[in-house]
């Protein structure tokens, strides 16, 4: 499961306290600036009064400490309002949304632009979010939607790679943590498989299993039931491939 780091929580002066309306959208921001995304926790944490927040800061840094928590998620943070009240949307507000800030860089001609990391660590962070609040990807916004600001700019200046983003939201992409639960639950499932007559045993093992019967290694349990597990299959496999191995000279020193 993807590690949320937590040690920096938002400012209380810096967001707006206990949410009262349920979540319906998620809305995706940029940073605009250099700062890694345990900067940015650090800086919402450490500075009272900046009038701005968000619920989560997403970046990529060498030590993997990508996903950082701010904001808690039932509380509202101010990340997509409006002062003069003119919205472009007609229902997301601060109040019914959750905000994350994704991290970003500069190129030599001054666009913006994502590491593909911080954008693989932001759908999974998002499709969280999405599961844990019943929020679908026609849910999901840019800032840009919400207020019309310029945000997040490479979303904004890219409107298909917007549109891939939004994919991978709906896609049948697996979460690590959707992965790790299937083979989970594969595991528990698995019963050790026991072979009781030589029409069970896997083609691969009859030649095998033939020859132990012949020379006497297998004698079943005196009923004609032969009772070999995959285990002892592979066993055999070694033991036959030591055997035939061709014997050869000792090499000396
Ligand atoms: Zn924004």
């Amino acid at each position: 499961m993807m590690e949320i780091r937590k040690d920096y929580p938002c400012n209380p002066r810096n967001h707006q306290g206990r949410r009262v309306k349920p979540v319906r959208w998620l809305v995706i921001h940029y940073v605009g600036a250099l700062g890694d995304a345990r900067q940015n926790a650090w800086y919402y944490h450490n500075t009272p009064g900046i009038g701005a927040s968000a619920h989560y800061f997403v970046g990529h840094t060498e030590d993997g400490a990508d996903v950082w928590a701010s904001v808690a998620e039932d509380c509202v943070a101010s990340h997509c309002g409006r002062s003069d009240g003119r919205y472009r949307h007609p229902d997301c507000r601060n109040a019914n949304s959750i905000g994350i800030e994704m991290c970003c860089h500069r190129d030599g001609a001054g666009k913006w632009y994502f590491d593909p990391e911080t954008v693989d660590r932001t759908v999974e962070l998002a499709r969280d979010i999405m599961a844990r609040h019943g929020i679908d990807a026609a849910h999901v916004l840019r800032h840009y939607d919400v207020t019309g600001k310029i945000c997040p700019a490479p979303y904004v200046n890219d409107g298909a790679a917007w549109e891939t983003f939004k994919k991978r939201l709906e896609g049948s992409e697996m979460t690590r943590q959707e992965v790790q639960a299937l083979v989970d639950e594969a595991v528990r499932s698995a019963q050790p498989r026991v072979y009781t007559d030589m029409d069970e045993v896997p083609k691969w093992a009859q030649g095998l299993v033939r020859r132990a019967v012949e020379t006497g290694i297998i004698r079943g349990d005196g009923a004609g039931r032969l009772h070999l597990t995959d285990d002892l299959l592979v066993t055999l496999q070694m033991m036959f491939n030591m055997a035939d191995r061709p014997v050869t000279p000792e090499r000396s020193v």
